[in-house]
C-alpha cells in the first residue's frame, strides 16, 4: 500500500514542478517526504494525492496540494526559522514546514481552534512523520491573536481566510519576516504576502485568488455571521 502511495506522491510532485508551483529543492524534498495519506480521513485515502481540498471533519478541510505548494514557496522558509502556522487542521502543512526547519534547528508552532482537530493532527503526525514531532508544537486556541509568548516569528502562515490582516500577527512578525495570509470575504480571497523590513515597515503583495474556510476569532470572523468583529 505505501509503495502505491509513494508512486502517487512522486507523480504529484512531478506535476507541481511542471506547473511551476514547486520551485525550490527544500519544498520538493518536503513534499516527497511527507506521506499525505496519513493526513486525510481513512475513507478518503485513495484521493490523498488528487489536487483538491478534502474534508477532515468539523466542517474543515485539508488544503489542495497546489495551494500548499504556493503558500510554502511564498513563505520562503529557511531551516533555522521559527514559524507560526494558524489553522493546524490535519497537520499536513505543519509537517511540510517542519520538514524544512528540521534541517537547521528551526521550529513550527501551530494553533488550531477546534480541540478535536488538534488531537487528530497530533495522531496524524505521530503516525505519518514521527521523526518530525520534535520540530512541531500544537496549541489549541484562537490563532488570530497569535502566540505572544513565542514571538517574534520569522514566518507566519495563516491557512484560514481573514477579513483583514490580524494586528497581533503583524506585531509578532520579526523584522525581515514574511507572513502569507488569505484575505478577503468569507467566500473568496486573495493570498497576501506581507513583508516586514528590518526597520519594521510593512509591504504587501497580492498573489493568487483562493478560497479558504474562515478564520474565526477575535481578529477574524465571528462564528455564523458575515461581518468581521471590528
Ligand atoms: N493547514 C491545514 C492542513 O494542513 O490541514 C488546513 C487548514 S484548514 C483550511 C483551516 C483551519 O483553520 C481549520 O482547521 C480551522 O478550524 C482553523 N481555524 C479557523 N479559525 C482559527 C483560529 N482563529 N485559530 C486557529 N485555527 C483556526
Amino acid at each position: 500500500m505505501s509503495e502505491r502511495f509513494y508512486r502517487q506522491r512522486v507523480e504529484l510532485v512531478k506535476y507541481l514542478k511542471l506547473s511551476g508551483l514547486i520551485k525550490s529543492k527544500l519544498v520538493e524534498e518536503a513534499f516527497l517526504s511527507v506521506p499525505r495519506e496519513y493526513f486525510v480521513p481513512e475513507s478518503l485515502r485513495e484521493y490523498a494525492y488528487e489536487d483538491h481540498p478534502l474534508p477532515i471533519g468539523y466542517g474543515q478541510t485539508i488544503s489542495a496540494p497546489h495551494m500548499v505548494a504556493i503558500m510554502t514557496e511564498e513563505l520562503r522558509v529557511e531551516p533555522h526559522h521559527k514559524v507560526l502556522e494558524i489553522g493546524t487542521g490535519s497537520g499536513y502543512q505543519a509537517a511540510i514546514l517542519a520538514c524544512i526547519v528540521s534541517k537547521g534547528g528551526g521550529h513550527v508552532y501551530t494553533i488550531e481552534r477546534i480541540p478535536e482537530l488538534a488531537q487528530n493532527a497530533l495522531i496524524n503526525l505521530t503516525r505519518g512523520v514521527p521523526q518530525l514531532l520534535e520540530y512541531i508544537t500544537i496549541y489549541v486556541g484562537d490563532g488570530s491573536r497569535g502566540l505572544k509568548e513565542f514571538a517574534p516569528f520569522d514566518r507566519i502562515l495563516v491557512t484560514a481566510a481573514a477579513p483583514k490582516i490580524p494586528e497581533p500577527l503583524l506585531k509578532q512578525l520579526a523584522p525581515g519576516g514574511i507572513m502569507v495570509i488569505p484575505v478577503g470575504s468569507r467566500y473568496e480571497q486573495l493570498l497576501e504576502i506581507v513583508v516586514k523590513d528590518s526597520s519594521g515597515g510593512i509591504s504587501i503583495k497580492h498573489s493568487v485568488p483562493c478560497i479558504f474556510v474562515p478564520l474565526i476569532g477575535e481578529h477574524g470572523w465571528r462564528e455564523n455571521i458575515q461581518e468581521p468583529l471590528q
